[in-house]
């Protein structure tokens, strides 16, 4: 566990497309009841449609409730969305703002996702705005410069509150999560980046997570580096054990 770091760490699981009601149900219990009284803040993203069951089950607990997109406008003709007031409405206080997933499948681009950012902080959702190369970025030598470019573009409205999560997309479910220093450079990088775009007060309080096939065998290493304030993780918090492991090592 690390005592050192200023900032409350902060664990993401982000369920993606799995689950039915009854299973999230019965893996809440299982979290419930094993939740040791962490102070690390957690929250759980998970589809919509899992919402109900989920903010029933966790209801007045200390584990948070998280979107995983959300659209731009606030209500109309956009089938199949779903807005900011409706995930404030079922429970959420957090929201998932250009997760690779939803660049790479739904074409987000930098800018949709400042817009998503900025809907977010106006409904009452912190934002936890995803950001990350490509393998063929990173072996061009371009992930700062991709890094910068995605935080600018999601910051030009000036979100706030708001958490970042660098997530290296070669990373993200395939098992090859980024070694402990690739993730230290990266979030370094960022929190420079938040220097100049919002000042070293505002950078010293911002919390980076790190996703990307994060584990609990991996976990302890990287929690150590001092610019990484928590995960963002997805395979391993489908399974609750997995997932208070990696809790219990931030502490
Ligand atoms: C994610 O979906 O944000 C993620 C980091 O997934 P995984 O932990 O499975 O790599």
């Amino acid at each position: 566990m690390r005592s050192q770091n200023p900032r409350r760490l902060l664990i993401g699981g982000n369920w993606k497309m799995n689950l039915l009601s009854r299973q999230a149900r019965d893996y809440c219990q299982a979290f419930v009841s094993g939740w040791e009284g962490f102070s690390t803040e957690v929250v759980l993203f998970v589809s919509s449609p899992l919402l109900p069951a989920v903010a029933e089950s966790l209801a007045s607990g200390p584990i948070g409730l998280g979107g995983q997109d959300l659209h731009p406008e606030s209500k109309g003709a956009f089938t199949g969305d779903v807005s900011g007031p409706q995930l404030a409405d079922a429970g959420c206080s957090w929201v998932l703002c250009g997760h690779s997933e939803r660049r790479r499948d739904h074409g987000e681009s930098d800018r949709l996702v400042g817009r998503k950012a900025a809907a977010a902080v106006s409904n009452s959702l912190t934002p936890l705005i995803c950001v990350g190369e490509t393998e063929e970025e990173r072996e061009r030598q371009e992930t700062f410069s991709v890094l910068k470019r995605q935080l600018e573009t999601a910051l030009e409205s000036r979100p706030e509150p708001f958490a970042l999560a660098y997530e290296p997309v070669w990373a993200i479910g395939t098992g090859r999560s980024a070694t402990p220093e690739m993730a230290q450079q990266a979030h370094q990088h960022l929190r420079e980046t938040l220097a100049d775009l919002l000042g070293d007060e505002a950078a010293a309080t911002k919390r980076i997570l790190y996703g990307g096939s994060a584990n609990p065998e991996n976990a302890a290493a990287l929690i150590s580096q001092p610019d990484i304030d928590g995960f963002l993780v997805g395979g391993a918090s489908l399974d609750p054990e997995r997932f208070l492991a990696m809790i219990r090592c931030c502490g």
